[in-house]
């Protein structure tokens, strides 16, 4: 059964071993677990309901309980502390589009908010309610979670918008398809919540971000019902997709999401490299990025993060034996760790590993194989459970991230994990912090940076160096003129940053937009645009 106060599944674990605790507490110092609250506990402060009856509409305790929160660090201290403040006065899963229908007209009739769910994986506040005069609705896509159509000919794949990444993957699997869509999130997330988040999965090199997968489908909005025609492309005036994508539910519901699928590849393996240092790191990668080297994904760690990994893995006699090696190869301390993969027809993975290969020698690099390549291939979507393990012994963890053109990428990673650690210090405490760069483009990179703190004495202090701490990366980010985000979307949390990137002009764009199909501001208000901009 799913977790109702963290990541995942209640039988799946990712516990920290002994080397990844010592490491953190050499770092961090000795810290002291917070209690978590009882479920029951929290049971118990859910007030009733203000909605009306409705045949659609569950207003159970635990219902609301387990779609109050995403996974924010705020929403993981929420749900630890049992400090939830607000829960949603109901939820409602449809079924199908017209029950999505049914329920958008009944809760514009009685003036009831929206807040559509996709898998609540959202860190930046999307699904979290806020308090409100009207009644709040969590419409929760869950039970539309199936293939209903496939088109061989134009490979395009129509799924029900609720449709988690498993279910999603093994469907088109066992018709020989893969839609390459791997957030770390895959577990969980949805590819209504995909598109409407502007997600990018792990392997966005060879299979694109959801921008280039979304093809179209079916947005019941409170105005009426905007259907989005598939195209292999089209001149004809502004994309309705560019409407939908990142629109965070303010826009209406997505109800069918068509998809481009692509056959199943012949052969996928996974590489780890070494780099000696992080200049040398940055430009291989930026090489491989613009000599379009067919790899499939690729991720580099800096320093930091490729020794916090090495740690973590738990097997110090094999990672003594490579880091041996590595240094008799002329990669010692300061070596920055590379991840990529090849996916396709034998020829190609072949010609791509050859040119990786070369590209890592030209620049100081050994590529070291398969062993570790495999090792984060099991692992790749088990790391969120990380936080609980970290959680136990006292820590917290969050992430940031952002993207920037290549030019200004060293700088920014340096300035973000400053103003982590600057932001910190006012508290008296270290952090330990790592990025890696794990989407590149020609143009650029995504920076994602993880932080480790030791909780405080109480919740609303831990709450308060988490606050601190994510405004001085953010204001750090927009000082840059970077993005607020490159993958995680807008929701809450960004919303106040979002004027700095869009311009007032732009702002008032998109406002108009969600205006124009949401006329009485039911849908997801606060979310995207922030608090204030939905009052003016
Ligand atoms: C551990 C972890 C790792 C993550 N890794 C990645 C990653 O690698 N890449 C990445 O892109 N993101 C990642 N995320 C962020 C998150 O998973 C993405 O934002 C994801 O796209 C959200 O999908 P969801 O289905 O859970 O949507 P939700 O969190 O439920 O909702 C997100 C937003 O989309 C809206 N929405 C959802 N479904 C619909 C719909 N059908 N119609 C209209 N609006 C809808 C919601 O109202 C909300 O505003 C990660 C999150 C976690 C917790």
């Amino acid at each position: 059964m799913r977790r109702w106060n963290g990541w995942g599944d209640e039988s799946n674990d990712f516990p920290l071993k002994p080397e990844g605790l010592a490491f953190v507490r050499a770092r961090l110092g000795e810290a002291r677990a917070l209690p978590d609250a009882s479920l029951p506990a929290v049971l118990a402060q859910v007030p009733p309901s203000r909605l009306p009856a409705h045949p659609l509409i569950d207003t159970g305790a635990e219902t609301r309980v387990r779609h109050a929160r995403g996974q924010s660090l705020p929403d993981w201290l929420a749900m630890r502390s049992g400090e939830f403040g607000i829960f949603p006065d109901g939820v409602a899963c449809p079924r199908n589009t017209a029950e999505v229908r049914t329920l958008l007209d009944f809760c514009l009739a009685q003036d009831i908010e929206v807040l559509p769910w996709g898998g609540g994986t959202s860190v930046v506040g999307h699904v979290t309610p806020v308090a409100s005069a009207r009644p709040v609705l969590t419409l929760s896509l869950e039970k539309m979670d199936r293939l209903l159509a496939l088109d061989r000919d134009s490979q395009i794949a129509t799924f029900g918008a609720g449709t988690p990444g498993p279910a999603l993957e093994e469907q088109l699997k066992a018709e020989g398809y893969t839609l390459g869509h791997f957030p770390q999130s895959f577990e969980l997330s949805t590819v209504g919540g995909w598109v409407a988040s502007r997600s990018s999965g792990q392997q966005s090199l060879r299979y694109g971000r959801i921008e280039q997968l979304f093809a179209g489908g079916i947005v019941e909005t409170p105005r009426g019902t905007l259907e989005i025609p598939t195209f292999p492309a089209s001149s004809a005036g502004p994309d309705l997709r560019e409407m939908i994508m990142g629109s965070e539910g303010r826009m209406g519901v997505l109800t069918e999401v068509k998809v481009r699928v692509t056959p199943l590849p012949e052969v996928e393996k996974f590489y780890v490299g070494f780099l000696p240092d992080w200049a040398s790191a940055v430009r291989c990668v930026r090489a491989l990025a613009q000599g379009k080297v067919q790899l499939s994904m690729l991720r580099v760690s800096n320093a930091v993060e490729t020794q916090t990994h090495l740690v973590l893995a738990g097997h110090p006699n094999l990672v003594g034996w490579l880091e041996r090696y590595l240094r008799i190869r002329g990669v010692g301390d300061g070596k920055c760790m590379v991840t990529f993969g090849t996916t396709g027809t034998k020829a190609q993975c072949r010609a791509a590993l050859a040119q990786a290969n070369a590209l890592i020698a030209a620049h100081g690099g050994v590529n070291a194989g398969t062993p570790l390549g495999r090792k984060w291939e099991s692992t790749r979507f088990r790391s969120p459970y990380l936080r609980h393990g970290l959680w136990e012994h006292g820590y917290a963890v969050d992430t940031l991230e952002t993207s920037a053109d290549w030019k200004n990428v060293p700088a920014l990673v340096d300035a973000i994990e400053q103003s982590l650690r600057e932001a910190a210090g006012g508290f008296g405490e270290k952090i330990h912090v790592f990025t890696h760069l794990s989407h590149m483009y020609p143009q650029g990179s995504s920076i994602y940076t993880t932080y480790v703190f030791r909780c405080a004495a109480s919740y609303a202090e831990t709450r308060a160096r988490w606050a601190a701490m994510k405004q001085a990366a953010s204001e750090t980010i927009v000082k840059f003129r970077s993005t607020i985000s490159h993958q995680h979307g807008v929701g809450r949390d960004h919303a106040p940053y979002l004027a700095a990137e869009k311009g007032p002009l732009g702002i008032a764009a998109i406002r108009a937009l969600a205006d124009h199909f949401d006329p009485q501001g039911i849908m997801a208000p606060g979310v995207l645009l922030p608090q204030q901009e939905d009052n003016a």
